[in-house]
């Protein structure tokens, strides 16, 4: 078995026994394989390990290795920061964006979403810890962005994505997970089709699992660290 794949099973256990210990069923949590900055060779090993979905940061770099995989059967996810002259592109050949924090990016992928493929799902993107340099909308304002969203016509709003600050301590993990999940549950009152929570990455799956992650986003515990970008 080849170290990809011995890493991508780990961290399949890991999700299951986080749901165990949870009360969960395994099959409650997605996992997203982060392969931002890897080769399309290290994807395609991943995917004859069996993984479907794959999580990437960069447009350019994720066409290029969307296009060159071609293979309908998976499911690309945008998790990075989006400018506003990428969109077309993000519309053109992405499943899912999970990192939507402004309602001008919300109508732009909608108007670009070509009319053969169905509408884009989308997370919004909770700044959950208020740390000013990072990506993401405050929990004041996401209810009015949510209702925005709904009214698109290309996209279909599914769920809230975040990345808390990167803190070590077990209890201190889940108080951040916490609060994106109370927040998923409050805007799940008028919008009940939301089903996704995107939170937990390497480091800190566990503790998002425990409070209600739906999808943990997981790179460099399947691929190995990264050349710094
Ligand atoms: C890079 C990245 C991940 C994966 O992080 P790891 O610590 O390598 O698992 C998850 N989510 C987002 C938004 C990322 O940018």
């Amino acid at each position: 078995m080849s170290d990809l794949t011995v890493r991508l099973q780990s961290s399949q256990q890991r999700i299951n026994a986080a749901c165990t210990e949870a009360g969960r069923e395994a099959d409650s949590v997605t996992l997203l394989a982060v392969s931002k900055t890897k080769p399309a060779a290290a994807i395609l090993e991943a995917v004859a390990a069996g993984q479907r979905c794959f999580g990437e940061n960069y447009v350019q770099e994720a066409v290029d290795k969307i296009v060159a995989i071609a293979n309908p059967q998976l499911e690309w996810h945008f998790i990075g920061p989006i400018q506003s002259n990428k969109t077309r592109l993000l519309a053109e050949h992405f499943d899912w964006v999970q990192s939507v924090d402004r309602i001008k990016i919300a109508k732009r992928l909608s108007e670009q979403r070509p009319s053969h493929l169905t509408p884009l799902k989308i997370c919004i993107q909770v700044n959950i810890s208020d740390e000013p340099q990072k990506a993401g909308i405050s929990l004041e304002a996401l209810p009015d962005l949510a209702q925005q969203v709904t009214e698109l016509p290309n996209l279909q709003l599914r769920g809230l994505m975040a990345i808390p600050a990167d803190v070590d301590d077990y209890q201190a993990q889940r108080a951040q997970f916490k609060r994106l999940n109370t927040a998923f549950i409050n805007l799940q009152q008028h919008h009940p089709e939301l089903d996704t929570l995107s939170m937990g990455m390497s480091g800190d799956l566990e503790a998002a699992i425990a409070e209600g992650a739906t999808m943990v986003r997981i790179g460099t515990a399947i691929f190995g660290a990264r050349a710094p970008k």
